[in-house]
């Protein structure tokens, strides 16, 4: 046998063989000759047949091959079988043969058949049958033929030609086979055998993990379900499919990283810290937002620092944030009584878009900082919290009034740290508002080119009115032209008007603040230019104005005869009793006349005429709030059929009562129903038919007014006071053009409300006096309240309009002194005695020195040279337009106790020179008097000029008084003791 070409080729081989030693991961071998070190122990039949050959390779590792030339010989039938080899979990097996063959035609001298092929067996068992080896058992796989041979020539050229052929085997059923190679008579060198079969291999796919898994032999795919990887979870059940190749196909669905985890090398790893992650997903971990930190590994959020936060829904990948700081330069722009604050966004919105605004409103009181909120009637425009831009209108505040608001800026973290809260504040005071409307217009005469008309005043004038602007235009022209009037007082006659024509009419009010809005409009017509009476009419006008012309000339009759028999018998017509009642006073036209109840024989009557009968259902009383002479007052609310709910005061008669007093008690009533003035208190109705009677009043938020002012000593300005005083002399004005004289005007019978608009209340007749506790019994009998009543109604019962001018005065020094008692603690016969010697109350303390002026006129012995009340309003009036005019006090020093001026020893201005006056006051003690100034005796003091005195502050009437005062007071001190009375 020649060996020797072919150990030679096989050399040459082995370089390749191991280049080629890494097999496919989804392949497992099931027998690889190449890794068997030792001898393979294959079974050879015949023995001369197939040979095992040992070598090394180029690494000098040894490997065994097998070799069969028979090439000489004849009917070759070599056969060499492998040991058993178990399938495992195979069902498909691949056989790799590595070989060379050599050609045929190369060989010279071959005497047998010389073949270029050999063939490839298998047989199936379920054990190893050692050395048994029967041929007709086995199965042929396939015949292997060389893609490549080679020749003698190749070998010079060392050209290697390497066949490697692939045969797949099975399925295979039982435990283990056994692979033969036949040769029939070639030459071939088996070089390597390698027998695998394949798999999928694990993987990791979408973050779930697929075992290994070998497919099925048919054409089928195996699916397999994933599992996922550690710290994630199923979003889709993963599933892949393993073919016939291994691989793998067809990946479905996918695991997600936990919460804290990110997919890091095919596997989900914790955040690191600083880093977070909210949601799962396969989103890596991000960095903690801004004023956030998170110390642990796999933080699923960050947490704030210290006085940072985060919103509720703020999303954890956003900064934590914090309240904003005050809004900056806030800026108020008062107009009237509506004040635009502006404002600038806050230096540092805390790290959040969404910063809005709210502004508090505080009503406050001067000196000791004293604030409220404001009261429900305060606007906001476009509304006082959630504001997005900076600034808002505040509207309907009171004229005259402080106010502090306070702004804030807010965002969504605000409400989580009430701590860290800041707002910027303002203070403002507001003006005087523009009047309200005029909505009341009377028609008081026509004629055919004119109209008279007259209106009430607008209920809240907001100052003084300094004029009325009347414009009136033809109906049908439209307004395209119109006249323009201006009225001082509440009445005006348009003249110069075309006869039998419509007019409208608007009319408005000026104060210093401006104008107030117009009335509606007004419809009035003059009257036509004559009677023009159809033929078929004539007749029935004729009988008419025959009938209507009899009908007068009987009531003159009547008239005269009644009135020579019956001079003084009480009349039940309202217009007699305006003449019975008439009073001397000039009635304005338009104005109605006051009619005294008593004059009704039914007094009940009289209720009906002037009040409303209320349903006792409507009113629900809620708290009591005062005692009256017939029973308790109470706080309720009256809630009309089809009008809104208002608060009231409610005046019960107690049980028990007498009829008398019963009559007496809803007199009040009668009189009240027949006012209609905003500074007289408003009758709503009374209760008449059902128990307890009632008389039912608008409520009067701050009670009566010395009691009012006495809670609130020293905390309204001069301004308010004033305005509350023009209050009550217009509403006094009012009823004394109505012919009413009140008797028993005091403090205490002024009622005010939250909006310090005092109205005057407590009408009555007798009773008046009857239930009022200042009343005292004169000597005449009669019960007075003596320090309210002018000394001529004391003295002879003369009450009028005049004497209730006196008891105005005394409100007026009420109210200067904040509710302090006239006359203090003097008996009622020392003031009496007093008043009647000249002597007069001294100003209260920093009262302006024009209204004790005005009180002084206001005590004027002689009635008649007393202020009107339309004059005291119109003083008031000034006084508001003028506010430096109430700069001037009359005392400097604090309030005498106890110390009365004669006033007609304190007329200064009739004083040539200081001389003259001290001499006139019998000045005495003038040192102490003038203690503190450069003057320091009697003597200087007498020879100083009314100028000089002027250069050490007293320059007007009311100081001059006041150091008078204090003259007297050391004189009456030195002489007879502290009173002078
Ligand atoms: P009179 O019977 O008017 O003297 O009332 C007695 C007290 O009841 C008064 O001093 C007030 O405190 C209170 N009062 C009377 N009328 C009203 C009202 N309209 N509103 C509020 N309080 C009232």
């Amino acid at each position: 046998m020649d060996c020797k070409p072919l150990t030679f080729f096989l050399f040459l081989f082995f370089i390749s063989l191991t280049e080629s030693t890494i097999y496919p991961s989804n392949e497992v071998n099931l027998l690889d000759s190449k890794a068997s070190q030792g001898e393979l122990g294959w079974i050879s039949s015949p023995s001369h047949g197939w040979e095992e050959i040992s070598g090394v390779d180029e690494h000098y590792t040894p490997i065994r091959t097998f070799q069969v030339c028979n090439i000489m010989e004849y009917s070759q039938n070599n056969w060499l079988r492998t040991n058993w080899i178990p399938r495992k979990s195979a069902q498909k097996i691949y056989v790799e043969l590595k070989f060379t063959l050599r050609d045929c035609n190369s060989i010279p001298l071959v005497l047998g058949t010389c073949k270029e092929t050999f063939n490839l067996h298998y047989l199936e068992t379920d054990e190893d049958q050692g050395a048994k080896f029967r041929e007709h058992q086995f199965s042929k796989i396939d015949t292997i033929a060389a893609d490549e041979s080679f020749t003698q020539s190749d070998l010079g050229d060392r050209i290697l030609k390497l066949n490697t052929e692939v045969r797949e085997v099975g399925p295979i059923t039982k435990k283990g086979f056994y692979l033969a190679f036949q040769d029939v008579g070639a030459c071939v060198a088996l070089v390597s055998v390698r027998v695998y079969f394949k798999k999928c291999p694990f993987m990791v796919k979408n973050l779930a993990m697929f075992p290994d898994t070998v497919p099925m032999d048919s054409q089928s795919l195996v699916e397999v379900r994933g599992s996922c990887v550690n710290n994630s979870k199923e979003e889709e059940p993963p599933k892949m499919y393993c073919s016939t190749e291994g691989e793998w196909l067809v990946p479905i669905g996918k695991c997600l990283c936990n919460i804290g985890y990110e997919e890091r090398e095919v596997s989900c790893q914790a955040c690191r810290p600083g880093f977070y992650k909210a949601s799962s997903g396969n989103l890596a971990c991000s960095k903690c937002p801004p004023h956030s930190y998170a110390h642990q590994e796999g933080s699923v959020h960050c947490d704030c620092e210290k006085n940072y936060f985060r919103a509720e829904g703020d999303p954890a990948s956003m900064a934590c944030t914090r309240p904003p700081s005050a809004p900056g330069n806030v800026i108020s722009v008062i107009n009237e009584t509506s004040v635009i604050l502006d404002w600038s966004w806050p230096a540092d919105t805390g790290g959040r878009k969404d910063v809005t605004f709210n502004v508090v409103c505080k009503r406050c009181w001067p000196g000791p900082r004293q604030c409220e909120p404001c009261r429900g009637a305060v606007r906001f425009l476009p509304r006082a919290s959630g504001l997005t831009n900076t600034t808002v209108t505040v509207a309907d505040l009171l004229a005259h009034t402080n106010y502090t608001f306070e702004i804030e800026a807010q965002n969504g973290v605000s409400s989580l740290a009430p701590a860290l809260r800041q707002f910027a504040a303002v203070t403002i005071t507001t003006n005087q508002a523009a009047p309200s409307q005029v909505t009341v217009i009377r028609k008081d005469r026509t004629s055919r080119n004119s109209i008279s008309l007259s209106w009430l005043e607008p209920e809240r004038p907001n100052g003084i009115i300094l004029d009325y602007e009347v414009k009136y235009y033809e109906k049908q022209e439209q307004e395209t032209s119109y006249t323009i009037l201006r009225s001082k007082g509440t009445n005006v006659t348009l003249s110069g008007l075309k006869p039998d024509t419509t007019y409208l009419l608007q009319i408005r009010a000026r104060t210093a603040a401006g104008y107030g809005s117009s009335s509606r409009k007004f419809e009035f017509e003059t009257s036509p230019d004559s009677f023009s009476i159809s033929s078929e009419n004539s007749q029935v006008v004729l009988i008419a104005i025959s009938s209507a012309v009899a009908i007068i000339l009987l009531t003159v009759l009547l008239y005269v005869v009644i009135g020579r028999f019956c001079g003084s018998s009480k009349s039940k017509h309202p217009d007699e009793k305006r003449l019975h009642f008439g009073n001397g006073h000039l009635r304005l036209p338009g104005i109605r006349t006051y009619v005294d109840p008593h004059t009704y024989e039914d007094p009940s009557q009289a209720v009906h005429e002037f009040a409303k009968e209320l349903d006792a259902s409507c009113i629900a009383i809620d708290k009591v709030v005062g005692a009256g002479e017939f029973g308790e007052v109470c706080s309720g609310r009256l809630r009309l059929p089809s009008k809104k709910e208002i608060c009231v005061a409610i005046k019960t008669l107690k049980t028990g009562y007498t009829e008398k007093q019963r009559r007496d008690f809803l007199s009040e009533a009668s009189i009240m129903g027949q006012f209609d003035h905003p500074n007289i208190i408003r009758l709503e109705g009374v209760v008449t038919r059902s128990k307890p009677v009632m008389i039912v009043t608008e409520y009067m938020e701050n009670g009566s007014l010395d009691s009012f002012l006495r809670k609130h000593d020293a905390q309204f300005t001069v301004i308010q006071l004033v305005g509350m005083l023009r209050g009550i002399a217009s509403g006094m004005k009012y009823l004394s053009d109505m012919g009413y004289v009140h008797r028993d005007l005091a403090a205490r019978n002024i009622l005010v409300n939250s909006n310090l608009v005092c109205k005057v209340s407590d009408f009555g007749l007798s009773r008046v006096l009857e239930d009022d506790p200042e009343a005292a019994y004169t000597t005449r009998g009669g019960k007075i309240p003596i320090r309210w009543t002018a000394p001529e109604a004391i003295a002879y019962r003369k009450f009028t309009s005049a004497s209730d001018v006196w008891s105005y005065g005394i409100v007026l020094w009420e109210v200067m002194s904040y509710g302090e008692r006239p006359y203090w603690e003097m008996s009622n016969q020392d003031v009496i005695k007093a008043v009647d010697e000249g002597y007069r109350l001294p100003p209260p303390m920093d009262c302006p020195a024009a209204l004790y002026q005005l009180m002084l006129d206001c005590w004027q012995k002689d009635r008649n040279n007393r202020p009107k009340f339309e004059q005291i309003v119109s003083i008031l009036d000034k006084l508001i337009r003028n506010p430096s005019s109430l700069k001037i006090t009359a005392n400097t020093t604090s309030r005498p106790a106890n110390l009365l001026l004669d006033r007609n020893s304190t007329d200064i201005t009739s004083f040539r020179t200081m001389g003259d006056w001290l001499e006139s006051v019998r000045t005495l003690p003038c040192k102490e008097a003038f203690s503190g100034v450069s003057y320091s005796s009697c003597d200087t003091l007498a020879k100083t000029s009314a100028e000089d005195f002027k250069k050490i502050g007293v320059t007007i009437v009311g100081p001059q008084k006041k150091v008078v005062s204090s003259i007297k007071a050391l004189e009456t001190h030195t002489k007879d003791g502290p009173v002078p009375v």
